[in-house]
Order: C-alpha cells, then structure tokens, then sequence
C-alpha cells in the first residue's frame, strides 16, 4: 500500500519540507497523557479550536479512528506556518491524484496569531487539530523513522516542526 504513495515524499521537499517519511499508520505511537502536557502548561488550551478541549474528538474516538488507516506522511519542517501549509497541499495532492477522500492532515494552527475561539474559526479548511491534541507521542512516533535531534556547525539546534497526514 505504501507504494502506491511514495510520489508524496519528494513532492513534500519539493515545495518546502525539510524531511518527510512513509510509515504505517500502526506504528504511531499513542499515549493519552499527552492531554496532560496540553492541560498544564500550553497556553493554546482551550483558546483554539484545534486545541483539546476545543477539538470535539476524544483521545479514544481517534484512537479508534486511527485504525481505519493504514498509512501515514511524517513531515519535518523548519517552522509551523511553513509546516501547515505543506501539509494542507500534502493533503490535497493525497486526495486530487490518488484518490485519498479520507487524507487528513494534523498540524498546529498558526493561521490566525489569535484565533477566533469562541467565534467561528475564520479559516475552517486551513484548520487541522494538532497531532498532540489527539494523543499521539510525536517523539516516540518520529524517532523510529531516523528523525533525529540536529545541529548546525555552530552547535546551535536546528528547528525542526513535524506534522502527519493520514493517507488510507
Ligand atoms: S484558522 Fe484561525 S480561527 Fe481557525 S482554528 Fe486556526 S487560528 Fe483559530
């Protein structure tokens, strides 16, 4: 099945990815206790609609989601409105050439610099829930892939964002 999807790989580089891996969808790595590091200590907690508890799924509704799918993108990229963007295209390519009507694409909103939580979202299809907000361990869920921690030659940290697009 993954073959049929290889084609996304170099098409994600080629408008702006920095990385971007196949993998099966069940080998992402879920823990609901990533709705505790979203409760205690993010300020988007309740201020997004991508945001838990805003999104309107539960960790267990796309748990059991989840397993409809069989393969997913990981994409790396070097910041979140970039990281969005490739990944609502790598979305769209999914479903225009191969058919993918299911393609979902998760990534932090950064659309708006405020968003217009408890107003209508201003931009519902750029508007895509966040990986962590669903459950999903992005660390333990990359690190298999060979993605790894990097820095520059000056020993600073590369920034590195990772969003997912479910495929089939
Ligand atoms: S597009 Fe704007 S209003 Fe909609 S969820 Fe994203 S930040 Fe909020």
């Amino acid at each position: 099945m993954e073959q049929s999807f290889e084609n996304l790989v170099p098409y994600a580089k080629s408008i702006g990815a920095v990385d971007a891996k196949l993998m099966k969808a069940r080998d992402i790595v879920l823990d609901s206790r990533s709705l505790l590091k979203c409760r205690f200590g993010c300020g988007r907690w309740g201020k997004y609609w991508t945001c838990q508890p805003n999104i309107g799924i539960s960790i267990d509704e796309f748990t059991e989601t989840l397993q409809k799918y069989q393969t997913a993108l990981v994409l790396k990229c070097v910041e979140p409105k970039i990281a969005q963007e490739i990944t609502l295209a790598v979305e769209k390519e999914a479903m225009m050439q191969h058919g993918a009507i299911f393609a979902f694409g998760m990534a932090l909103c950064v659309q708006c610099e405020d968003c217009a939580f408890p107003d209508p979202c201003r931009f519902p299809h750029l508007a895509r829930p966040s990986m962590d907000g669903l459950g999903i361990d992005i660390a333990k869920t990359v690190e298999p892939l060979g993605f790894k921690v990097e820095f520059d030659a000056q020993g600073n940290l590369l920034p590195a964002w990772y969003t997912m697009v479910l495929l089939d």
